[in-house]
């Protein structure tokens, strides 16, 4: 019998909309159990990757020093790393603030935003220090797949790691490859 895949997953600047598509995949995600295990994923609440993983999936891109160590972790230990999702492929959402500088940023969103009460830019040193901008992954790590959509579709989410863990060519149809 064939050896059980591993998968890891995680999110950087993303709003776990690509996880929740990965959900939408529902009763598949059994079918995917029988052939894999979930290791670090907020899906089971692993935190940590325990060892090395086969397939890993990272949403959103990298906005902080913290995404870049966690990227770095998880190239070191995925054999294949797959960005997923807008966020992770280009930026992003989050990536609009790279049109500005930080200190823009930060002084319209504490100082200067409407509604702003007790103007004050938080400065606790336990918070990860922001990077000038937001980066897509594979301008940080080498990438082997890109999954796109804004989520991808749970089918498509679903094409491209059964293909995966089953050693089929994970290449989308047309009919999945939607940027949208
Ligand atoms: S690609 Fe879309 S759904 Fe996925 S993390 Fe980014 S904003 Fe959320």
């Amino acid at each position: 019998m064939a050896r059980k895949r591993k998968i890891a997953t995680c999110s950087l600047a993303g709003c776990f909309g690509c996880h929740m598509s990965l959900l939408d995949t529902d009763e598949r995600l059994l079918e995917l159990l029988e052939l894999a295990d979930f290791d670090r994923s907020p899906i089971n609440d692993i935190k940590e990757i325990r060892g090395m993983v086969d397939i890993g999936l990272i949403e959103g891109g990298v906005c902080n020093v913290e995404n870049v160590h966690l990227l770095h972790h998880f190239r070191d230990h995925c054999r294949v790393l797959v960005s997923m999702g807008e966020c992770a492929i280009t930026g992003g959402i989050p990536s609009m603030r790279n049109h500005h500088t930080l200190k823009a940023c930060l002084e319209e969103s504490y100082i200067r935003g409407v509604g702003v009460e007790n103007a004050h830019i938080p400065d606790d040193p336990e918070l990860p220090l922001l990077l000038n901008k937001v980066y897509p992954l594979h301008e940080v790590v080498q990438v082997d797949y890109h999954v796109p959509g804004c989520p991808p579709s749970a089918d498509t989410l679903w094409h491209v790691l059964s293909a995966l863990v089953t050693g089929r060519d994970p290449r989308l149809p047309t009919t999945l490859l939607r940027y949208d």
